[in-house]
């Protein structure tokens, strides 16, 4: 611990990236608070087709959250009550409250242990008559294996939502995560890779249809003011946040950059030390970095000696979907989830972000690997 009590490498920082940006950001605030138009304008519009263009997609519609993201992605594909929609059992749970929230009923499928995203391989034997969708998420960043899932659901007639909300400026085989499916939902959330100051949201799409119903759905079902198309709902990204990311897409790419040199140092760094398993790097595929998540037998006890070394890490997560209390009532549907049970108890998540330089993450391995042999050590003798 530094003296003033605070962990000396912080996970996360925020605003560091208001401190770095402040003079641009600060222009944006005045700009939109002396206009006078604070929802659907022009700062959203901008924002959309920038974040359109980044991604390289067709469209992008800006919404409230990740959250509503995902639900508005689902609402748009007419997937609903009764319908099966299949999800990672490794994942945070708004991807699996989304597809409750809408009345659908969440299907597990397991990750592959090495990447933590969801198996392909694993995925037929989940499909039933009522499944509707493939919702996969590019966990810590990481792309899923789209190839695989694209086909598998091609064959079965399946929809696909991609859950981007930790993998923006991912890669897959060159081409970014945005449009392999047919909606791709992401989260703004302060502390994801582009973050806004507040929460907000968007839906990337190549399909006219899909965006012109997100476009709907989050603003009361409505095209022209006082008449409902549909049953809508608001949930609109407002001017003030569409403003502040514009100003930070332009440093995204370099920010991932500074992620990309952190991780680079730990899986250099961290290579040889006894039972301490890295996150493979993709080999076509280009992650985000969004989380840089090893896996230790001693997870909570390396935890805490790095907290007392003054690293702070975070558990990415302690308690998967299905055994969360939310979950009870279907637990037995659900069924046993060994391996994201197993990726709870080990996962730990060491600090990665455009706040850190590779110092930082040098100073991380050194502790990790000192604590790591030590508790190896004790375990062994
Ligand atoms: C953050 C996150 C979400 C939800 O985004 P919000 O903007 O917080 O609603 C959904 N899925 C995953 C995988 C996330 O990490």
């Amino acid at each position: 611990m530094a003296e003033n009590g605070l962990p000396q490498i912080p996970f996360l920082d925020v605003g560091a990236t208001y401190r770095e940006l402040s003079t641009d950001l600060d222009a944006a605030y005045q700009r939109v608070m002396s206009s006078g138009w604070y929802l659907l304008g022009t700062e959203l519009a901008a924002f959309e087709s920038e974040y359109a263009a980044f991604v390289g997609t067709e469209h992008c519609a800006g919404v409230a959250s990740g959250l509503d993201a995902l639900i508005l992605a689902l609402r748009a594909l007419r997937i609903g009550s009764g319908d099966e929609v299949i999800v990672p059992s490794n994942t945070y749970i708004a991807t699996w409250l989304a597809v409750s929230a809408v009345g659908a009923i969440p299907v597990p499928v397991e990750p592959d242990i090495t990447t933590s995203n969801i198996d392909p391989t694993l995925i037929p034997a989940a499909i039933s008559p009522r499944t509707r969708a493939i919702m996969p998420v590019h966990l810590y960043g990481r792309p899923a294996p789209m190839q695989e899932i694209l086909e598998i659901a091609r064959q079965h007639d399946l929809r696909v939502i991609e859950d981007a909300a930790q993998a923006h400026g991912a890669r897959i085989a060159g081409q970014r995560v945005g449009g392999h499916g047919d909606a791709v939902a992401w989260s703004f959330y302060p502390g994801k890779n582009l973050g806004a100051f507040a929460d907000a949201g968007a839906v990337t799409t190549n399909n006219p249809e899909i965006d012109d119903r997100i476009r709907v759905l989050r603003n009361y079902g409505s095209r022209t003011k006082y008449h409902n198309e549909v049953l809508g709902t608001n949930s609109r990204m407002d001017e003030l946040q569409a403003a502040f990311l514009r100003v930070k897409l332009a440093h995204l790419d370099e920010w991932n950059a500074r992620r990309v040199a952190i991780a680079d140092t730990y899986l250099e760094r961290l290579s040889d030390v006894p039972g301490l398993i890295l996150p493979i790097p993709p080999m076509a595929d280009e992650s985000a970095w969004h989380l840089f998540v090893v896996r230790s037998p001693h997870r909570e006890q390396l935890q805490m000696e790095l907290t007392a070394k003054g690293v702070q890490t975070l558990v990415h997560y302690p308690v998967p979907p299905h055994r969360q209390p939310a979950y009870r009532s279907i637990a037995k549907q659900i069924g046993d989830q060994p391996i994201a049970d197993r990726l709870a108890g080990e996962a730990l998540s060491l600090p990665i972000g455009p706040h850190l330089g590779t110092n930082n993450a040098s100073v991380v391995s050194e502790c990790t690997t000192q604590l790591v042999h030590v508790l190896h050590q004790r375990t062994s003798s």
